[in-house]
């Protein structure tokens, strides 16, 4: 029997830090339990770590090492595969930063998976076993967009489940068919995956807690397939959160099947309050004149909904901090998050940003959405930077989440009220620690 570590490197999401005792904020990730489910358990005793919660055990004796790498965690994942390979253990990287840039990743590791690692991750561990693994393994599929089938459920009991406020987790479709120019998604799975219904609804049942993340980062592209699983998860009697673009409000017959099958949250990317720079991100889908619409729907049916917004478009002055609040407050977000413009690599904006020499940092560190990495157009670097963490104060001061909220007290005002808290623990870390100092240059000194 070979023993596998898979790690997820820190991402440095919004977690909970007390003592000892580490939660995450988010969703419980499915990579690594759907990685291990893909792994025969009768030739590998798998250990999966996401360092989000628990540290890496860094003298484990592995037979072989693979790790997930996001842009935000490549430093930290390379320094973690150098390590054990230093001590002789083979390390296999994947994961979207690696399929973006391969080249970069190979240097560090054995062997590196580009694209979908569903269908080479068995290959993979066949070719180790017997000696023979390759430097490269590449998802040559060139459909346009298809099914995803066959993927077993995630092995959930490898994870631990307290070391998350949403354990349970399912995908139904992956990939995106829109091209905003920030956004990674298309470069990562340029085409739109649906899993067969019947596996997602196999999924949700198997997971034990009756509130779910569904984690699609567009789950109603595909409306058919959407109203689809929705139907068919109304007899599971769950509760779920997930994301959906504005679109989602267009249909109502659509709006009336979440809420029936159980959708409670939303996590929408209104991004800003001006039409022009929809447009030039390639977002023009979002209509600014709509938005109140969209919350009165969503309001209607008693789904919450998280809004994003990004800052530092072209377009973007100094007042769009205090703009965003005022609207924000006016449309009355429950859960209002804010991010920095990011140049992700592989996307149209990094080429664009490249082109006009606008970038200011390459250390993928500071790619997180929370540090300033390229020159704005009409603000300083610093302006931006000092501009966002302002937002994120204001929003997240008492009387205006109790305005946002508004008096009435229901079971999902309550649950709103508390996730406003914890934003407002994430605004004291904004202004207190070290790493959210300075606009760029941040260095994890942190020992692996
Ligand atoms: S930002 Fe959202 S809608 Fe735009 S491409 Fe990415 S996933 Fe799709």
């Amino acid at each position: 029997m070979k023993k596998l570590l898979l790690i997820m490197p820190d991402a440095h999401m919004h977690k909970i830090i007390l003592g000892p005792i580490r939660k995450s904020l988010r969703e419980a990730p499915l990579t690594l339990t759907t990685l291990a489910a893909m792994t025969d358990k009768t030739r590998f005793e798998i250990l999966i770590i996401d360092e989000s919660i628990d540290p890496v055990p860094l003298d484990y004796q592995a037979d072989l090492v693979g790790i997930s790498v996001l842009t935000g965690t490549a430093c930290r994942a390379y320094r973690f595969a150098d390590h054990f390979r230093e001590l002789g253990i083979p390390v296999v990287l994947g994961g979207p930063h690696v399929t973006i840039i391969p080249d970069e990743a190979a240097l560090h590791g054995d062997a590196i998976v580009i694209g979908m690692a569903e269908r080479t991750w068995p290959q993979l561990l066949d070719d180790f076993l017997s000696g023979s693994m390759r430097s490269r393994y590449e998802d040559n599929d060139k459909e346009k967009s298809g099914w995803l089938a066959d993927v077993p459920s995630p092995r959930i009991d490898l994870q631990r489940r307290s070391g998350y406020v949403l354990p349970d987790t399912v995908q139904a479709t992956r990939g995106c068919l829109r091209r905003c120019d920030f956004c990674s998604v298309s470069a990562v799975w340029p085409k739109f995956y649906r899993r067969p219904v019947a596996d997602v609804i196999r999924d949700i049942r198997n997971l034990p807690g009756s509130r779910i993340a569904i984690n699609d980062v567009s789950l109603v592209d595909d409306v058919a397939y959407a109203k689809e699983l929705f139907t068919a998860m109304i007899p599971l009697k769950k509760t779920w959160g997930g994301l959906a673009t504005v679109e989602v409000a267009d249909d109502e017959e659509l709006l009336d099947l979440m809420y029936a099958s159980g959708c409670r949250y939303l996590l929408i990317g209104f991004e800003s309050f001006n039409q022009e720079s929809l447009k030039n991100i390639r977002k023009g889908f979002n209509r600014i004149d709509q938005y109140s619409e969209i919350m009165r729907r969503l309001h209607a049916r008693d789904i919450s909904v998280q809004g994003t917004m990004v800052f530092g478009f072209d377009e973007d002055t100094t007042d769009v901090f205090r703009e965003t609040v005022e609207r924000v407050q006016e449309l009355k977000i429950d859960i209002p998050r804010y991010s920095i413009y990011t140049p992700y690599p592989g996307t149209p904006l990094y080429d664009k940003l490249m082109r006009e020499e606008r970038i200011l940092s390459h250390n993928w560190e500071d790619y997180d959405t929370m540090h300033v990495v390229y020159r704005p157009a009409r603000m300083t670097p610093d302006e931006l930077y000092r501009g966002f963490k302002w937002t994120y104060e204001e929003s997240f001061r008492l009387r205006h989440i109790a305005r946002r909220l508004g008096p009435k007290v229901t079971l999902n005002s309550a649950i709103n009220f508390m996730g406003n808290l914890t934003y407002k623990m994430f605004v004291h870390r904004l202004r207190h620690d070290p790493r959210y100092e300075a606009p760029h240059g941040y260095l994890d000194t942190r020992p692996i």
